[in-house]
């Protein structure tokens, strides 16, 4: 009688003794093919529950397959650390983020231990510790001293509850905090930038690189690039400097309408143009655009308002002068921060000119227009009127003639225009890396020299958030001199977002110990780019984006020689309980600690990836587990309890083969398409015909063993423990994890077909081709669909049907 599947019997046993053996210690010179598979690592803002396993499981059956396939594979893990919501998480227990993340990393890694995972934890990362961010602060130099990093003042997303300034990418939904849900309001904030808008038409191209189409899309949109035309309109106001105002616009043909000018309220120049008698209203407007964001301001449900500053520009084009307003829907940060209106062809400036009386000449014939007055604004196509010499001219051509036009005459050019705003890198809070600056009276703004590095975050400073960097006031840490002149300077107290963090730390994966650079060169050569990168999609605009440009920035400094970091991108769905996204708030979390501890990992882990395409994800359903766990028991049944072979028949040989081939290619397939659930299905479809072939007993012991065999092999990358377990028992070599992956014979595959004899109460009454593979419940019932069979049938009543495997079936019938 043998043992019970007993799970926590056995998998901590392996766990030690693949670690005792370093069986999955990854090494540089291994002749081997490189893979690099690579999981984002998670965030260390607590417990890992059920969601987070969701990335790590199927990606390490991923890479032990890859492993088995006889790839040298580099799949290692590690721990986000800095950040938000780490320092909000230690705020409201009252410990130090430093303790926090630290207690938060001990927990997760015996988390993912028990997991039973490939990762080689002699390279694991933690990217809070000085031996990490000191690297961090060197990128940071090396954007800056080429221009790439830079400090400015600039109307900035301010989250009120985070006490901190966020990223455009960090703001979502209606004008709200990514962290806290909290409506975002704006400041005019000094900050630092990356300027990624550098950039921007290169991370339009996805050349070589295998991403979701979905992701490439909304990176796409994000950078948001138009072509347009850039139009300069005359200004002559006593006391203002400048001469003109340049709008950007994409609709050139429309130039001769314009009836008005609109200024975003934050622009330059509304002070200067805003004449006495107009400036308590033009200051209102200002104070109370201010209390709105971005998002309410373009709502399409606020009515669009504006005030008029008492100035005019003038339209090059027709010499008409133009009044210029202020409204709170042209904002600063998009285009040029003013906008030419042509209320007669654009629905938003049809509305304002209503509202506020002024003209709107038709410039685009709408078909049959009558010469009237429009009852709407006409934005299609039509031909250019009242447009001077371009009367008549098709409003498509006049885009281009238009634009031609204003070249020549130095009024203006074509242009493109993004969307997509530089990062903004700097936050007040103390739980970051801190940005390597220095503030001298006499040189200004110097970076701190790469020897100096790393610059330590003081672990007794205050770090409650107070609006303003706590670190302004850790007089030990803000106090230093100059490393240009030597005198009394003040460091920089704002620390980086968390997301500069995880822009390059694929690379030092490669070489975590190295203590010379950011990453041994060698290393990241035989390494990089990473072959295939999970994670969530959420992260598309986000890290997927900034990864991107922080690779191809260093690329351009000669730090590394490729320019994208993962040329295969996968994004898993979500797993969710009680038809809702696992939260904490909600209490639907599933806390994979308990199942590993009653079912085992291998269960645990095979139902995640059997839970549905991994693509989509699934709802985590406790009946579902139990079934997986079910077949692990049958396996090991399988496997243990012996097999005794009565008379062999060859036909059953080989169609176990057969299966046994069939199953190879399926599970291969499948697992290299990212189908694991069919995988999984697959290999409990071959588990139940080896049941049904045990019963029989009709094929010989070697080809029972080499089906088991092959059943443990396949099992090994999804269920490593018990395939490790049952491999040991059957006398095979030590370990399973070091075999090479099946192969299957083609030629075996293919269905051999049978004649099978009917016959009627012994008298052959048919001869029917069939698959040799045939069971004997399809062969009695294509038997008696023969018609020639049912013809001697007839009315009688069937006593008996005897079948001869792969050679007959007799119906007795009276
Ligand atoms: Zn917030
Ligand atoms: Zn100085």
């Amino acid at each position: 009688m043998t043992d019970r599947y007993d799970p926590a019997a056995i998998e901590k046993k392996w766990q030690q003794k693949w670690a005792a053996d370093r069986l999955y210690e990854v090494h540089d010179d291994d002749p081997r093919p490189k893979y690099y598979a690579l999981t984002m690592f998670p965030y260390t803002s607590g417990d890992l529950h059920i969601g987070h396993w969701y990335p790590m499981a199927p990606s390490d059956m991923h890479a032990r397959y890859r492993r088995m396939r006889g790839y040298n594979v580099l799949h290692p893990m590690g721990f986000d650390a800095f950040g938000l919501p780490a320092e909000n998480a230690a705020i409201r227990r009252g410990i130090h983020p430093f303790k926090w993340t630290m207690d938060n990393i001990a927990n997760m890694r015996r988390q993912l231990k028990s997991l039973g995972a490939i990762y080689d934890w002699s390279r694991e990362i933690i990217t809070c510790l000085p031996d990490y961010y000191q690297w961090t602060q060197w990128f940071f130099l090396k954007l800056y001293e080429a221009g790439l990093a830079y400090r400015a003042k600039a109307p900035v997303n301010w989250c009120p509850k985070c006490q901190t300034v966020l990223a455009n990418e960090q703001v979502v939904g209606e004008g709200l905090c990514e962290r806290c849900d909290t409506p975002v309001v704006h400041r005019d904030l000094e900050q630092w930038f990356f300027r990624i808008t550098r950039y921007a038409d290169e991370l339009l191209e996805f050349e070589g690189i295998d991403w979701p189409e979905r992701i490439k899309t909304m990176q796409r949109n994000w950078i948001g690039k138009s072509y347009g035309t850039e139009i300069s309109f005359g200004l002559d106001v006593p006391g203002v400097a400048d001469k003109e105002i340049r709008v950007f616009t994409t609709r050139p043909d429309t130039v001769y309408g314009v009836t008005f000018m609109v200024l975003a309220p934050e622009h330059p120049l509304v002070d200067r143009l805003t004449t006495p008698d107009n400036k308590a209203a033009v200051d209102a407007y200002v104070a109370k655009s201010r209390k709105l964001n971005e998002i309410e301001r373009l709502s399409t449900e606020k009515e669009k308002d504006g005030v008029f500053t008492g100035s005019y520009c003038v339209n090059r084009l027709n010499g008409k002068k133009v009044p210029i307003w202020i409204a709170d829907y042209v904002l600063l940060s998009y285009g040029t921060g003013a906008v030419m209106a042509v209320p007669a062809h654009d629905e938003r400036d049809f509305a304002f000119a209503r509202k506020y009386d002024l003209p709107i000449p038709v410039v685009i014939t709408p078909p049959d227009w009558d010469g009237k007055e429009l009852e709407a604004a006409y934005i299609e196509p039509g031909n250019m009127v009242n447009s001077g010499r371009f009367d008549g001219t098709p409003s498509t051509d006049g885009i281009e003639a238009v634009s031609a036009y204003l070249e020549e005459k130095g009024w203006g050019k074509r242009t493109v225009s993004y969307r997509l705003r530089d990062w903004l890198i700097s936050r007040q809070r103390y739980w970051g890396a801190p940005i390597p600056v220095v503030f001298c009276a006499k040189c200004g703004e110097v970076a701190v020299p790469e020897e100096d590095l790393p610059v330590l975050l003081p672990e007794d400073a205050e770090f409650k958030p107070t609006g303003e960097s706590p670190l302004k006031y850790n007089e030990q840490f803000v106090n230093t001199t100059c490393p240009r002149c030597g005198g009394p300077a003040r460091r920089e107290t704002d620390t980086m977002d968390s997301f500069v963090c995880s822009s390059w730390y694929y690379l030092r994966y490669v070489s975590p110990h190295y203590a010379e650079a950011a990453f041994d060169p060698d290393k990241a050569k035989l390494w990089c780019p990473v072959d295939f990168y999970s994670g969530g999609a959420e992260h598309a605009v986000m890290h997927l984006l900034y990864v991107r440009f922080f690779t191809k920035a260093i690329r351009d400094l000669g730090i590394i020689d490729f320019g994208e970091p993962f040329l295969r991108l996968f994004n898993q769905g979500h797993i969710i309980s009680g038809h809702q996204k696992m939260s904490k708030s909600r209490g639907n979390v599933v806390n994979p600690d308990a199942y590993v501890a009653e079912l085992g990992a291998d269960v645990v882990r095979a139902y995640l990836m059997f839970i549905g395409p991994w693509e989509q994800g699934g709802e985590w359903d406790d009946s579902g587990i139990g079934g997986v766990s079910r077949w692990l028991g049958r396996v090991w049944r399988l496997a243990l309890e012996g097999y005794a072979p009565g008379k062999t028949a060859a036909a059953d040989e080989t169609a176990l083969a057969r299966a046994t081939h069939q199953t190879i290619k399926k599970v291969t397939e499948d697992i290299e398409r990212i189908h694991f659930n069919t995988m999984l299905a697959a290999l409990m479809g071959f588990t139940n015909r080896l049941n049904g072939a045990r019963e029989q007993r009709t094929i010989s012991k070697d080809v029972w063993d080499h089906s088991i065999r092959t059943l443990l092999l396949l099992l090994a990358p999804s269920c490593p423990h018990i395939a490790e377990e049952l491999w040991q028992r059957l006398g095979y070599d030590y370990s399973i994890h070091d075999q090479n992956w099946p192969e299957w014979d083609e030629a075996l595959i293919k269905e051999e077909e049978i004649t099978l004899v009917v016959q009627v109460n012994g008298k052959v009454r048919d001869k029917v081709l069939v698959p040799a593979a045939i069971t004997e419940n399809e062969a009695r019932k294509v038997a008696v669909a023969q018609p020639k069979v049912i013809a001697h049938i007839g009315g009688k009543r069937i006593l008996n049907t005897i079948y001869v495997p792969g050679k007959l079936v007799n119906i007795v019938v009276k």
